[in-house]
């Protein structure tokens, strides 16, 4: 991405992210690939609700810092999914509070009850180990299923997204959060199940709206 055109989306989505309550105080972090294969992330021990676009930091993909204030220790597992997936281009973290809840209880928002979990394939999610921030294993634990997801699940912590760009995985995000706050809700209020037939369906419209537009 054009470094400039980062620096601002990085820090629209982190406001974003914080008015959303998807993170509190200067939890969560986000980065984007910029032309030059460098990394642009928000620092450490800074809201993402009020960054402005010079706060920002750069790292090569091994870490090694280039510019800007201290960059966040997450950050190692953003660069993992860098080199893991050479089309990501933006990559997302935060403690989203339905979304956490699944990942702290260690179960998955059911996949038959609402539409967009079944198009968005958000029931069946892989979940990173419960480890320190930034720690190797979180990298280790997605290596095998990175070509295969763009939402992680990390155990007791929060959730990970990726995209094609800082938006796309900031959408994931928003919308990971939504899908798991009415599955809980629908959990409380007594759940009726989509048919098999009917999830069916859904795969199906799915793959053909995938085969059309690359959705
Ligand atoms: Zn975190």
């Amino acid at each position: 991405m054009k470094e400039q055109q980062a620096r601002l989306d990085i820090c629209e989505a982190g406001r974003r992210l914080w008015q959303r309550g998807h993170v509190a105080a200067n939890d969560g972090n986000i980065s984007a690939r910029l032309d030059d294969g460098n990394i642009l992330c928000t620092p450490t021990g800074v809201s993402k609700g009020f960054m402005q676009p010079q706060d920002l930091c750069v790292v090569d993909l091994d870490g090694n810092h280039r510019s800007g204030p201290k960059v966040s220790v997450e950050v190692a597992t953003h660069l993992a999914a860098y080199r893991l997936r050479p089309d990501v281009e933006g990559v997302v973290h935060a403690h989203p509070p339905t979304i956490t809840a699944y990942a702290c209880s260690g179960r998955s928002m059911a996949g038959n009850l609402l539409v967009e979990t079944v198009l968005l394939g958000l029931a069946d999610l892989p979940t990173l180990r419960c480890a320190p921030p930034g720690a190797p294993e979180l990298a280790e634990d997605m290596a095998p299923v990175a070509e295969a997801f763009n939402v992680f699940l990390m155990a007791n912590h929060g959730a990970l997204t990726v995209g094609a760009d800082v938006f796309s995985a900031y959408h994931r995000m928003e919308a990971l959060e939504h899908s798991a706050r009415i599955a809980m809700l629908a959990e409380q209020l007594g759940p009726k199940p989509m048919t098999e037939s009917e999830i069916a369906a859904l795969l199906a419209f799915g793959e053909s709206l995938k085969a059309k537009v690359g959705y």
